[in-house]
């Protein structure tokens, strides 16, 4: 497959028997909030900096993509949105988004050479490095949405999980929130006396180069919904974009509930308090 150039795109373009419009700008041009293109803009401002409402007058921000970092990827029929790289997360606009074909040959890697249905026409966009990671949830969990954070609660319980025999793993049961969480990610939910697992890998100086380590934790724990980076973040994903954002605050919930828990000197699995 050949990658095909902005001036390509703004013509129209049909590749992989995919369902494309005349004009590819309608890939990301719509009034409807629920477009992927424009959620994928709301839910980055909310994941850069919902103020969530705490005593009667203090707030917290989530934090999840500040300095450029994180993000969320939309799956919707055959096509998949993407945010672009290294951009403000809060400033996205429709117009920055890139549409690409699901499914492809392999994994796309950025900067790889393959198929568009839609580049944004602005320079230096490239799309997002989480590209490859968002594709894993894609094709092996069946996901239709992915989202990637760099929350200070998922990073420090990775400080509180070191390897042993080079694997780490986050377990944790007997918690309200765990109900949130599917099976897998796209599964049926989780009881209240499950008990959560979640892989943690090691975090690598390029984020696609996360890509096979993902992949072989996911392999390892089919029923994990989420893959956590060690010193970096964590990796959601859902059956549907209302539930990969479900789960991803499900889980930043139980990261800060867990890491309060284990400087309190308590056990995360079990219920003995
Ligand atoms: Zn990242």
């Amino acid at each position: 497959m050949s990658a095909i150039q902005p001036e390509a795109a703004l013509v129209g373009a049909s590749t992989n028997g995919t369902q494309v419009p005349h004009d590819v700008e309608d890939l990301v041009r719509s009034d409807d909030p629920e477009h992927p293109a424009n959620l994928i803009c709301e839910l980055c401002r909310d994941f850069y900096s919902v103020k969530l409402f705490v005593e009667a007058d203090s707030f917290s921000e989530l934090g999840w993509v500040t300095g450029t970092g994180g993000g969320i990827s939309i799956r919707h029929g055959d096509h998949v949105y993407l945010a672009p790289s290294g951009v403000q997360k809060e400033r996205i606009h429709p117009s920055h988004i890139f549409v690409l074909p699901f499914a492809q040959t392999a994994v796309p890697k950025p900067g790889s050479k393959r198929d568009f249905l839609r580049i944004p026409t602005r320079n230096g966009l490239k799309e997002s490095a989480c590209t490859p990671l968002f594709w894993n949830a894609f094709t092996m969990r069946d996901a239709k949405a992915c989202i990637h954070t760099h929350s200070q609660h998922a990073v420090m319980l990775t400080l509180l999980h070191p390897a042993k025999d080079g694997q780490a793993t986050f377990r944790i049961s007997h918690q309200e929130m765990i109900k949130g969480i599917r099976l897998g990610g796209t599964g049926k939910t989780l009881a209240y006396h499950d008990t959560l697992e979640i892989p943690i890998i090691e975090n690598t100086a390029d984020e696609e180069d996360l890509t096979d380590g993902m992949a072989e934790a996911m392999r390892r724990y089919p029923d994990a919904p989420a893959v956590l980076v060690r010193r970096h973040g964590v990796y959601v994903w859902g059956g549907s974009w209302e539930q990969a954002k479900t789960q991803a605050e499900c889980l930043d919930y139980l990261f800060e509930i867990a890491v309060k828990m284990r400087l309190a000197g308590m056990e995360l699995v079990g219920g003995d308090a």
